[in-house]
């Protein structure tokens, strides 16, 4: 049996997860990452808990085919380069070719978006697709983009921010200086803060309770627990954010036509309380509404998992 590493490397911890030939992970591992330390230490520990993780499944290393990781920043996919990341603080990080000497398999590196996209695309929710966008909602609004099953990242290797779309010209600003981008209105951040913004308005409000009266504690769930219980003010701020959720996918979808758009991140738990208003609306404004084979616009279904899975499936793309 042959097997293959997905490593979800992050801010905070970094998950590896061993993966079998059917694409099922076998074994999972998660440790602090430890920012901010050098990098020649994180790449240590990155290659300690690659190994860690075959000693608790009982695979010998030589089994391992590759191992692929996700990591924020734009990555070069071809020289296994980080380009300037905000989290990591390294410049040029040469990921790639030291972990490939520290663990002697071959090594794999893509930003953490897309793997995370190519992981729905190889066992998710849009396995079988041949082309497919992934939309993950959460502090901003991450995307992937699967082409003819390849991951398309853009000839800087820094294309597929959807996020960073504008949709409202002049509207609230972004930390990558634009005004107005999608994730700004999108995200599930941004719902939270329209949740924060109408409870100060209100101290009577019903999400109040339901944070146990602490502001830090509201997000996006806030809000649909508050819907569940009929809180009216709730439904109003859903109502106006999943328009705004819905008017990106359907631009993204009159620009690539996907079979799948997948909507991923915690608010995709609500399944089809959100799903439903999403279709509904982009039925309604799509550009190719009357054609036959429609964008089929589906719930993530790996959850955290994606990011793994889609590392560790990599080694195809080259
Ligand atoms: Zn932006």
């Amino acid at each position: 049996m042959n097997y293959m590493i997905g490593v979800d490397l992050g801010g905070t911890t970094m998950t590896a997860g061993l993966v079998d030939e059917n694409y099922q992970i076998v074994e999972k591992l998660t440790w602090p990452t430890s920012l901010p330390r050098p990098a020649e230490e994180l790449e240590s520990s990155m290659a300690e808990l690659c190994r860690t993780l075959c000693t608790q499944a009982k695979v010998d290393f030589s089994q391992v085919r590759w191992v692929g990781i996700g990591t924020p920043g734009s990555v070069n996919s071809a020289t296994g380069h980080v380009g300037f990341n905000v989290n990591f603080g390294y410049h040029n990080w040469n990921l790639g070719p030291n972990l490939e000497a520290l663990l002697g398999c071959p090594v794999y590196i893509e930003n953490d978006a897309n793997a995370a996209a190519y992981g729905e695309y190889m066992a998710g929710a849009a396995k079988g697709a041949r082309n497919a966008v992934v939309v993950t909602l959460g502090t901003g609004v991450g995307s992937g983009i699967i082409i003819d099953g390849k991951i398309y990242a853009g000839s800087n290797y820094a294309g597929a921010e959807m996020g960073h779309m504008v949709i409202v010209k002049g509207g609230r600003p972004c930390n990558c200086g634009r005004n107005g981008c999608w994730e700004r209105y999108a995200s599930s951040r941004a719902l939270a803060e329209d949740a924060v913004e109408a409870m100060e308005r209100d101290p009577d409000q019903l999400m109040w309770k339901l944070a146990q009266g602490d502001l830090s504690k509201v997000g996006a769930k806030t809000v649909f627990d508050a819907m569940d219980r009929g809180d009216e003010t709730a439904y109003t701020l859903f109502n106006r954010w999943v328009e705004y959720v819905a008017c990106g996918i359907c631009t993204v979808v009159n620009i690539f036509q996907p079979e799948v758009v997948v909507v991923g991140g915690g608010v995709s738990a609500q399944g089809e309380k959100l799903l439903g208003p999403i279709r509904e609306l982009v039925d309604r404004e799509e550009y190719n509404r009357d054609g036959e084979n429609r964008t089929r616009i589906r719930a993530a279904t790996l959850g955290n998992d994606a990011g793994v899975l889609g590392a560790a499936s990599l080694g195809n793309q080259h």
